[in-house]
């Protein structure tokens, strides 16, 4: 055989086997389940939900208050956000009941991606998560809330098992602090760590006290 009928004939099995990650449902049988998205949860319990996105703020007192109130946040953390000081993070994750979650790798909006885009984005991210904390990732949270159908089946090819964006933000943005809603069970608050994340944070838990409501573990929330 010569080299350029092998490789026609290597090309032959391999080309369809890359094809299949990238086709729609109706082309291939193994496609994965779209993951539901979460806005917020429908429970009975007095339970909200403590998120905080990206990481670039490593602000000691909203690391103390975390672990002082033992609050079972989800971090949607981006790798550049943790690769230079990854000590921030593990003392969230080892010695309280935090979480890490799947915020993607450079935080594209990630409906301007094709498959295999959003495919590296969200499985590389996943993969470096569990590098760095030895925790997989369950829930995946598109950076601006962004996404598409096609989102929802890479987030379950890459290990999760919801998208998850947000009921309330309470990130203060530009020296804007967005008023406080009353919070009822179920909702899913937005927080980020940027220079007002204790401040931010406090008031969402005073919120939280306020509602009678408790943080509670997103992850355990959402069924697989
Ligand atoms: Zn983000």
């Amino acid at each position: 055989m010569s080299i350029v009928r092998a490789l026609r004939a290597v090309f032959a099995v391999v080309v369809p086997l890359l094809l299949i990650g990238l086709t729609t449902p109706a082309q291939a049988a193994d496609w994965p389940t779209p993951v539901r998205v979460v806005n917020r949860v429908t429970t009975s319990e007095p339970v909200v939900f403590i998120t905080l996105d990206d990481g670039w703020n490593h602000d000691p007192a909203a690391q103390n208050l975390l672990l002082d109130r033992r609050v079972p946040a989800s971090l949607f953390l981006l790798p550049g956000a943790y690769s230079y000081d990854a000590g921030y993070f593990h003392t969230l994750l080892d010695h309280g009941p935090a979480r890490v979650e799947n915020h993607t790798v450079d935080h594209p909006n990630l409906t301007t991606m094709d498959a295999a885009g959003q495919r590296g984005q969200l499985c590389a991210a996943r993969e470096k998560a569990l590098a760095e904390f030895g925790q997989e990732p369950r829930l995946a949270r598109p950076p601006y809330g962004a996404y598409n159908d096609t989102t929802r089946v890479v987030a379950r090819a890459c290990g999760a098992k919801a998208l998850v964006t947000w009921t309330y933000d309470f990130t203060t943005w530009s020296g804007v602090t967005p008023p406080t809603p009353a919070l009822k069970s179920g909702d899913i608050v937005l927080l980020h760590f940027n220079e007002t994340v204790a401040v931010d944070l406090a008031r969402a838990l005073a919120a939280a006290d306020a509602a009678g409501l408790r943080p509670a573990p997103l992850r355990d929330y959402i069924p697989d």
